[in-house]
């Protein structure tokens, strides 16, 4: 089966770190021997790329850049070493576009620990236009009976908070404090959360973020803009004030990450997996030894993770919110973001 391929296609484009993007037309990339074409429908729009717009991280992008690395699509062309995905097929891109799958970290498929990464969006053009390329191995398998629009932010959210939830030990009947909850990767945290047999208590700011937790199965909301307490509100929502078992740290800011030891239940395990800029955790030597708290960080997942977080959503166990808006307005998106005030997650569509 071949399909037309034009040479020319949308895209948004990063001309120089901290500036607005630019809708404009580019050549169509040509896939390598071991990779894949991806025609993408959709994208989800992860902080992450706001991130890398704004120059937020001790890791340079690559400049022109097309970011994006939440993008569901159509298989269109694929290299002369590639067997296992057909043309026609549904993949996805993700942040790991590629590894060098010999290392000592890819061969035991910690992959996304890779000395030389290839990060989509990032240090290779990503979903943020018409046609991306990526390693075939790494490409995301999207089941035929998927909608393309809706599993997008699974491919970075949902993959994300599922490992992330994976890593705390958390079993099913216990607690797990979701903060950022109302926003792209902690709406899908509550989904899994409850999915998994935990019960989310939701920690955000505002009361749209409240409703929308609550309506995805949060069992308390604690809002950070307006508590007296935060750290006796979350241990309130816990049997015997404990303290929840994890917490996933899901936010855009420090604050937080200071905050968490405070409240974890002992023995409890918190995981790091925002990335604010510049921060810094801290946590009471004390605390953290006498009430034997871990603390770890967790970094999207392999391509096993993913297959699992894929299998969730197509068996109708997520289902979080998004709105969807062309690519052409992804500035939009961006300005929403640095303001805090999207709920869930915006995902453009490269249509118009
Ligand atoms: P988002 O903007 O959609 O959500 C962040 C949420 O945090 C917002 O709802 C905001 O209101 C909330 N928040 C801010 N300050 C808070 C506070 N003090 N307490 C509680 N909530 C607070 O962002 P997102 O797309 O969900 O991404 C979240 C972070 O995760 C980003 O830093 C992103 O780069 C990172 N990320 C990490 C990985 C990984 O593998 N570790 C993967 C994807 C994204
Ligand atoms: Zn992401
Ligand atoms: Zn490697």
């Amino acid at each position: 089966m071949s399909v037309e391929i034009p040479s020319e296609q949308w895209a948004q484009v990063l001309e120089k770190t901290g500036s607005n993007v630019i809708y404009k037309k580019i050549p169509v990339p040509k896939p390598g021997p071991d990779e894949v074409l991806i025609n993408i429908k959709y994208s989800g729009v992860c902080h992450t790329d706001l991130h890398a717009v704004k120059g937020d991280w001790p890791l340079d992008t690559k400049i022109p850049l097309v970011g994006g690395h939440e993008g569901a699509g159509v298989v269109v062309a694929r290299g002369e070493l590639v067997h296992d995905v057909q043309i026609g097929d549904y993949a996805g891109i993700k942040w790991l576009n590629g590894s060098c799958m010999s290392c000592s970290f890819c061969r035991t498929s910690n992959e996304p620990l890779c000395p030389t990464p290839e990060l989509s969006g990032y240090t290779v053009d990503g979903s943020f236009q018409q046609y991306a390329v990526a390693k075939a191995a790494h490409v995301a398998r999207i089941p035929k009976e998927c909608s393309l629009e809706s599993i997008a932010p699974i491919l970075c959210a949902g993959l994300t908070v599922y490992k992330g939830l994976k890593e705390s030990g958390a079993r099913p009947g216990e607690f797990v404090a979701i903060v950022g909850a109302g926003g792209g990767l902690g709406s899908m945290a509550i989904q899994y959360a409850r999915a998994m047999g935990l019960h989310p208590i939701a920690i955000d700011g505002g009361a749209e973020k409240g409703d929308m937790c609550k309506q995805l199965g949060a069992t308390t909301y604690v809002d950070f803009t307006t508590t007296k307490n935060l750290v006796a509100d979350v241990k309130a929502a816990t049997p015997e004030g404990y303290g929840p078992h994890a917490v996933l740290l899901l936010a855009v800011s420090e604050r937080p990450f200071q905050q968490a030891s405070e409240y974890v239940r002992p023995h409890g395990t918190i995981v790091c997996v925002g990335l604010p800029a510049n921060a810094f955790l801290k946590a009471s030597v004390f605390d953290t030894v006498t009430r034997m708290i871990n603390i770890k960080g967790s970094y999207v997942g392999n391509r096993q993770d993913t297959a699992e977080a894929i299998e969730f959503f197509r068996r109708g166990l997520i289902k979080a919110p998004y709105k969807v808006v062309g690519l052409s307005k992804l500035q939009e998106v961006f300005d929403l973001m640095e303001e805090g005030k999207i709920a869930g997650r915006y995902v453009v569509d490269t249509s118009y």
